[in-house]
């Protein structure tokens, strides 16, 4: 059977997280969604943890009483030296028990406070980590998170590497797969031939548990009927990923170069010719992550690899209603036509990338319709994001 993952979200204990987020509203969302395993987030959190800990452990994941499975997953944000320079990366981590959760909140909280943040913060060397991680079990997942952002990013342009190599070295074995982010896509990575043996996958960094951010993105895997963490990251060690759902990467929020603060953004041609200095302040501007992949590119776009797994570009349902309805996305109108659609026509994805478009519009409406085929057809345009702003969709 296959099943939609979103395995990086964040609990309320992490900071500039929505303080509302619970287990019920978390499996309440990724139902409506389509989601079949959901990260937890934040199982450093010793009250998190306790909450997660009411949940029945079943062949590495943790169920509900209705049956819903989590993962148990955590980012941490490592900051540390290396070849000269400071580096800031963030890894999300997969744990095959609460055992094993407990043993790696232990490690953490000889570095950090692990009861201050949810996503902790922690000053040790990248390969040092994964050793001390695998020490303490073997089946602990490590993905690079949003490795093109410019800040945190494994690659990012202001504190990352330019290879998996320069950062974590001998422990570099260990990584099997990088999490491309928002604002980048298989497509892009594919133009770095040094990024072939990675499986790309893509999660949501959820910080609330709204349907518009839970699930964005996510990846299909196969699995056995009786589902099962050692299935799960095979799945991503063995490179055998079904596909990914993808955000348009303009979309993101460090698409294209930019500074917020002075609304200005540039292509990385511009950029260039700019030297980098914002024409606003003068001051060098943020690089995004399309400028970033294009520096270390070493194929044209549209050249795949060997083995790839095929993605399906979407924006969540709620954007589209937004977008149609001229509101803004957290208001009530849009929620109460969402949770309409929903129950009219079944999850979010399924009617995406499923349902027939006659039908959509019959319960949706006309436009709605329209949005969606041209969705699946990639024909929206998106004004880009850039410097912490989001894309939105300016057209269909
Ligand atoms: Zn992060
Ligand atoms: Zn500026």
């Amino acid at each position: 059977m296959k099943l939609f993952c979103d395995l990086h979200i964040h609990s309320k204990y992490s900071r500039g997280t929505s303080k509302d987020i619970s287990l019920n509203n978390l499996e309440d969302n990724a139902r409506k969604k389509g989601i079949n395993i959901l990260g937890t987030g934040d199982f450093t959190h010793p009250e998190w943890l306790r909450t997660l800990s009411s949940l029945k452990e079943e062949n590495g994941f943790l169920l509900t009483k209705t049956g819903f499975t989590f993962c148990l997953q955590t980012e941490v944000s490592l900051i540390f030296k290396k070849a000269g320079k400071l580096r800031k990366i963030h890894l999300v981590l997969l744990s095959p028990s609460l055992r094993t959760s407990k043993k790696i909140a232990a490690f953490i909280s000889n570095y950090t406070n692990i009861e201050a943040d949810g996503r902790p913060t922690i000053s040790i060397d990248a390969e040092r980590f994964i050793k001390e991680l695998k020490q303490i079990d073997e089946d602990i997942e490590v993905i690079p998170a949003h490795v093109w952002t410019p800040w945190f990013g494994l690659f990012g342009s202001k504190s990352g590497f330019d290879s998996v190599e320069d950062c974590f070295s001998s422990m570099s074995e260990h990584i099997h797969a990088l999490e491309t982010g928002l604002s980048s896509d298989p497509e892009m990575n594919w133009m770095i031939s040094s990024l072939d043996k990675y499986e790309l996958v893509s999660f949501s960094d959820a910080h609330s548990f709204w349907p518009h951010r839970l699930g964005r993105e996510a990846t299909l895997v196969e699995m056995p009927e009786k589902k099962n963490y050692q299935s799960l990251i095979s799945s991503i060690r063995e490179k055998k990923v079904v596909l990914t759902i993808e955000v348009n990467p303009a979309y993101g929020k460090y698409y294209l170069d930019g500074h917020r603060k002075c609304s200005f953004y540039s292509s990385y041609k511009e950029t260039e010719k700019l030297k980098g200095i914002c024409p606003k302040c003068k001051k060098p501007l943020t690089i995004g992550v399309l400028n970033r992949v294009a520096s270390l590119a070493n194929r044209e776009k549209g050249e795949k690899p060997d083995r790839s797994h095929p993605f399906i570009r979407m924006l969540p349902l709620m954007e589209i209603i937004a977008f149609h309805l001229g509101k803004g996305i957290t208001t009530k109108t849009v929620r109460m036509e969402y949770e309409r659609i929903i129950s009219e026509m079944g999850n979010e994805y399924h009617i995406l990338l499923d349902e027939k478009i006659d039908r959509i519009k019959e319960k949706a409406g006309e436009n709605i319709g329209e949005i969606i085929k041209a969705q699946r057809e990639d024909n929206l345009s998106i004004k880009p994001g850039f410097d912490g702003e989001y894309g939105k969709i300016i057209d269909y």
